[in-house]
């Protein structure tokens, strides 16, 4: 086992994660002129990070363990590639002191502490002890060895209920439980150390007061290998749920100058305590007035980004420089703050449906640019896909702007502007979440999210006249892209197709309530959309930004819709609306699956034919349109698979049940 000092100046960096991470840590890695080397495993072969580094190896099969958490393979292939150094990003190794160890006897530098320090700091029981000497406020409460029933239960006593029962080895808020009272102890002991033995191996646990009105506050801070230790301000990530941050902040709104300053303080002199080494976060727990110790992080957090923000440092950056063995740039007078920062956290989930994650492919991902104050440091793109393997987490919005009012409502117009369908994310709940107004007063602790999650989490709005229209301005331009017909683009309206007046009807249902119909006249003459009693005329044409422009009735709006197969996405200065089209004769495909022959409905004329022989078709893809009594329908793929035959062509009048196109499912 080697044990010498380990920083000096490398060439190649290995980066041992994935997602955003590891995006991030390439991306200021290639600034410094450094060669990148990426690692994934079987699930991430297309992934964003992987197309990112300048080059990428195989570890494993998906699962974690065979792969981003496999240290043998990970110095294997650092090795092979030629690389220097490993980053570990956050999450997976990188607060294994395990791998420290191996990345230092492999001759490799590890772009973090040492080993020493991360098995000290990286167990709660052992850094609270520490902190204890080093004069560091702790939370009362019982860190020590024995973890007898009777020692527990005597402790909690001593403490006074309510408590906190937390594994030492814990992390990401699992293996915890508050307890309220003597009689739940027991049993709420037993599932935490459950729990804490299938996530870290280790159920030790620890006991804490449970601070009352709780809020999070933490320090980031960085040493080098000269002796130099620096505070970069604190953080606040009050906003949690089920003890995982949501929502970051930086400064903390609920700090003054003073408290700052003595929270800072306690933060030096907890990284102090073990000579401190890299960039690491000193957690506090708050009750308004003091703030108590909790734990340490001895890596880059997820929430970094914030006090890069307000303090104009690449922490990455910076990072490397220590690792290269350099001095920190600069000293602790010289780190200066300014403005205000604040992060969301977009996840792959559904708040409706209790945060399940949301696996599959990304059809569509809209990012706003990077200007403004507005940054997005995201680990997807459109069609990469989610896997269940992995943190849900896709990305983080993050605004800055010089007063908290200012980069909240930066922070809500860049999630306005965030796009991510095919799966579901939490990005309507976020929004909610920032317009708050007990989070614009910043009355909160950590509790809120649970409390007010009703309504954080709305029923989705009945749409308008606006999104009705533009639902059906949305299927006409896709239906006319798939046709490659101009002639049928409803940018060309008024007055499109000169065939005299027809119409056709659309009907959309939104929740699970109630169908809406909207009908189309067009032809000769304006279009116009008749919605229940209204007849609104119509123009529309497409705009800069991927969207499109919409004059209903003389108001102009702008509008950014998405349809996969029969559901409609809206955005539109109404908000976010999603909308499943009633199709009456491509219809409910889920019904025919298994039906592979596109039968006419009705009797009718085939008025367009929308795909060639041998395309392959996405469930819900046009396949042609069919006028049926002046009214068009269009038939669709009733699911994926390669259009095999056409059996018309257009103008011929066809019967009822008569064959008109055959699709091959996809083999999956
Ligand atoms: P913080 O870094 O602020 O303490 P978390 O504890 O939520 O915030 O972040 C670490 C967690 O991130 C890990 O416990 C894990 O659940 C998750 N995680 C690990 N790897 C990744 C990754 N590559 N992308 C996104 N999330 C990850
Ligand atoms: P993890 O390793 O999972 O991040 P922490 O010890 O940091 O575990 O606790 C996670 C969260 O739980 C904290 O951010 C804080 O909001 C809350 N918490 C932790 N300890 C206490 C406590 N003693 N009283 C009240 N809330 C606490
Ligand atoms: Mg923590």
């Amino acid at each position: 086992m080697k044990s010498q000092a380990q920083y000096r100046r490398f060439r190649t960096l290995l980066i041992a994660n994935r997602g955003e991470i590891a995006c991030r840590v390439i991306r200021s890695a290639k600034a410094m002129g450094l060669r990148t080397v990426a690692v994934y495993s079987e699930a991430d072969a297309e992934a964003m990070h992987v197309a990112m580094a300048d080059e990428a190896v195989l570890l494993g099969p998906a699962r974690a363990r065979d792969s981003y958490l496999n240290v043998e393979r990970v110095i294997e292939v650092a090795r092979k590639t030629g690389a220097e150094a490993v980053h570990p990003g956050y999450g997976f190794l990188s607060e294994s002191a395990e791998f420290a160890q191996a990345c230092l006897d492999a001759g490799l530098v590890f772009v973090g502490p040492t080993a020493a320090m991360i098995r000290m700091m990286g167990s709660k029981s052992g850094s609270k002890m520490l902190m204890e000497q080093a004069g560091v406020p702790l939370v009362p409460g019982y860190h020590g060895d024995a973890q007898d029933e009777a020692t527990l239960a005597q402790t909690a006593d001593k403490i006074g209920f309510p408590v906190l029962v937390k594994a030492s080895a814990g992390g990401g808020g699992r293996g915890m439980r508050i307890v309220r009272s003597a009689a739940e102890l027991a049993a709420s002991i037993v599932s935490a150390k459950r729990e804490a033995k299938a996530a870290f191996g280790d159920d030790r646990m620890l006991i804490e007061k449970f601070v009352q009105n709780p809020r999070h506050i933490e320090v980031q801070i960085i040493g080098d290998s000269h002796g130099n230790l620096l505070s970069l301000f604190e953080r606040e990530c009050t906003l949690q749920r089920r003890h995982q941050k949501v929502v970051e902040e930086a400064p903390s709104p609920t700090l003054d100058a003073t408290q700052r300053e003595r929270v800072c303080a306690a933060a030096r002199k907890a990284a102090a305590a073990v000579n401190y080494v890299g960039a690491g976060t000193i957690e506090f727990v708050s009750d308004g007035r003091d703030v108590f110790f909790i734990e340490m992080n001895t890596r880059l957090q997820v929430e970094h980004p914030v006090t890069e923000l307000i303090t104009g440092i690449d922490l990455v950056e910076w990072q490397l420089r220590v690792a290269f063995g350099e001095k920190l740039p600069l000293t602790q007078d010289q780190i200066t703050l300014n403005g205000h920062a604040i992060e969301a956290r977009v996840y792959a989930e559904n708040p409706h449906k209790n945060f399940m994650p949301s696996v599959g492919r990304i059809r569509t991902w809209r990012t706003p640019a990077e200007t403004n104050g507005l940054r997005i440091d995201a680990g997807y793109r459109a069609g990469d896909a989610v896997s269940p393997h992995y943190d849900a987490m896709l990305a983080k919005v993050i605004a800055w702007a010089p007063t908290r009012d200012e980069a909240i409502e930066r922070l809500n117009r860049g999630l306005g502007e965030t796009d991510v369908r095919g799966i579901v994310s939490n990005i309507p709940f976020l929004s909610a979440l920032v317009t708050h107004p007990d989070v614009r007063a910043n009355t909160i602790d950590t509790g809120f999210i649970e409390r007010e999650l009703k309504n954080l989490t709305p029923a989705a709005p009945a749409p308008h006249d606006l999104e009705l229209g533009a639902a059906v301005v949305t299927i006409l331009a896709e239906e006319a892209k798939a046709a490659g017909a101009e002639a049928h683009s409803p940018w060309r309206t008024p007055g499109w197709m000169p065939v005299g007046r027809r119409q056709r009807v659309f009907t959309f249902r939104h929740g699970q309530g109630a169908e809406h119909k909207v009908t189309l006249t067009y032809g000769n003459g304006p279009a116009t959309l008749s919605i229940g009693e209204r007849e609104l005329a119509f123009t529309t044409s497409p705009d800069a930004a991927g969207g499109f422009e919409l004059r209903l009735h003389g108001i102009k709006s702008h509008v950014f819709a998405v349809i996969e197969g029969h559901e409609l996405y809206l955005r539109t200065r109404n908000g976010r609306f999603d909308l499943h089209w009633v199709d009456p004769f491509g219809g409910e495909t889920e019904e025919q699956v298994g039906e592979d022959k596109i039968v006419a409905p009705l009797p009718g004329t085939v008025v367009a034919l929308l795909a060639e022989v041998g395309a392959s078709l996405e469930k819900g893809a046009p396949i042609l349109t069919l006028e049926v009594m002046k009214m068009e329908q269009t038939l669709r793929a009733p699911f994926a698979g390669v259009l095999k035959a056409i059996k018309c062509k257009v103008g011929d009048i066809v019967g009822e049940g008569v064959e008109l196109a055959e699709v091959e499912p996809a083999a999956s």
